[in-house]
């Protein structure tokens, strides 16, 4: 037996969505303790997503110390590459919004920093395997801390941000993977190497051969993706195959090349939970909902879910109103199913299916073509790759 913990929000997950959430809950004056399954140095050091919206660089920019402006990079644009030719979606001129390159872990060792700095109980090592009276006003969650110790947290409210394997939406949807799920015949390869920059902006390049994206990290450090086979093993190309194929991908384009630092495969899948909230136990960001990487939505939609969520404990719990979180699911599920779109639909302009025909093929570069030869196509996809405003936030 073990004295549990008390809070107002018992928040499981350290990733963008807990930890941002656990910010905005202080700033309303809401207690709350995150705990997280992984070190706080594999937090820190986890490469995942790099290219965030205007509206959540905004937010990170307020959080003290933060350094989105300092060590990361405004983007006005990415390449739409195909047929021979790149085409330029110019964002500002567009729709007078921006993208910036700021690797998520960096955004992550901002945040932990700032709540430890502000005194937040933030505990690593703590994995959660169960949600407590989910249907009570006095939820819970137990878990184990890495010592195999027992531990157990009551709550007000409980918040799973605990990505997408949630043990926290097993309480909210009756099981693991309760929700509309879409697979993709296709993953990406995904690799880092040491070299400079082989462009300034994105290039999402659409070949016969398959997709590449030529993206970037730092002034010495790339990160770069080709479509590949979900089986495919991350081990079995040598770094001359490797370049070769991305070279193929990306015709007319001069890659450089550096030593290869890290490769992985990374699956596709669309997920969107059937729901988001059981009485006082709600999920969020990753352990909601999954898109995959082609429109760069999945941490920027984790910070929308939030921006609405803390807004709605702040009604519930300072103010005893619950209008916002009955609300609150529905709310969050329209920019859930927008993003979903966008990038399903980036994701299926842009790749090649295994069992593509001419007709498909041609189909897609006609597609690309009304994309890119017209304002209102370039407008909608800079639209929704900038992000659409957070003003529901209020
Ligand atoms: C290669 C790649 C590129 C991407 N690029 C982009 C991009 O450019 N733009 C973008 O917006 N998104 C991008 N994404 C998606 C983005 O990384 C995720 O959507 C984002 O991490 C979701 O944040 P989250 O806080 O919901 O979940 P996570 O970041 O997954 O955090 C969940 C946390 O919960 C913890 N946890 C899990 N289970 C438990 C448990 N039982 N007990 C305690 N703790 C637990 C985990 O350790 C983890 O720290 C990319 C993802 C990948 C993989």
């Amino acid at each position: 037996m073990t004295t549990p913990l008390r809070t107002q929000v018992a928040i499981v997950g350290a990733g963008p969505a807990g930890l941002l959430l656990s910010h905005l809950l202080a700033g309303a004056g809401i207690d709350s303790i995150v705990v997280d399954q992984r070190s706080r140095e594999e937090i820190e050091t986890t490469i995942r997503a790099g290219i965030l919206e205007q509206g959540t660089v905004d937010l990170l920019a307020e959080i003290p110390g933060s350094r989105v402006h300092s060590v990361g990079t405004r983007h006005d644009g990415i390449e739409l590459r195909f047929d021979g030719h790149g085409h330029r979606i110019d964002f500002p001129g567009l729709v007078g919004r921006s993208v910036w390159l700021y690797p998520q872990h960096e955004a992550l060792k901002d945040l932990i920093a700032a709540r430890l700095a502000a005194g937040q109980d933030l505990r690593f090592g703590i994995t959660i395997d169960e949600v407590l009276d989910a249907d009570s006003s006095r939820p819970g969650v137990v878990g184990v801390d890495a010592t195999g110790a027992p531990v157990e947290i009551e709550a007000d409210f409980v918040v799973g941000a605990d990505g997408s394997r949630s043990n926290v939406r097993v309480a909210v949807t009756g099981s693991h993977t309760g929700g509309y799920f879409r697979e993709y015949p296709f993953a990406w390869f995904g690799i880092l190497c040491e070299a400079a920059p082989s462009a300034d902006e994105l290039i999402y390049s659409n070949s016969p051969d398959g997709f590449a994206l030529i993206s970037q990290r730092s002034k010495t450090v790339q990160r770069m993706y080709f479509q590949c086979d979900p089986e495919a093993d991350p081990d079995a190309l040598s770094d001359s195959e490797i370049w070769d194929t991305l070279k193929r991908r990306v015709p007319g384009t001069t890659l450089t090349e550096g030593p290869i630092i890290k490769r992985d495969v990374l699956r596709f899948r669309s997920f969107v939970a059937h729901e988001l909230r059981r009485g006082r136990v709600a999920i969020v960001g990753d352990a909601a909902h999954t898109v995959p990487p082609t429109g760069a939505k999945g941490m920027n939609l984790a910070v929308a879910d939030v921006i609405l969520l803390a807004r709605a404990l702040d009604s519930l719990l300072n103010h005893g109103d619950e209008s916002l979180i009955d609300g609150w699911a529905d709310r969050a599920r329209q920019r859930i199913w927008k993003a979903q779109h966008f990038s399903w639909w980036m994701t299926s302009m842009l790749h090649t299916v295994p069992e593509a025909t001419e007709f498909d093929r041609l189909r897609q570069l006609g597609e690309l073509r009304s994309v890119v030869e017209s304002e209102a196509g370039r407008t909608y996809l800079a639209e929704a790759y900038t992000g659409w405003p957070l003003a529901s936030a209020g």
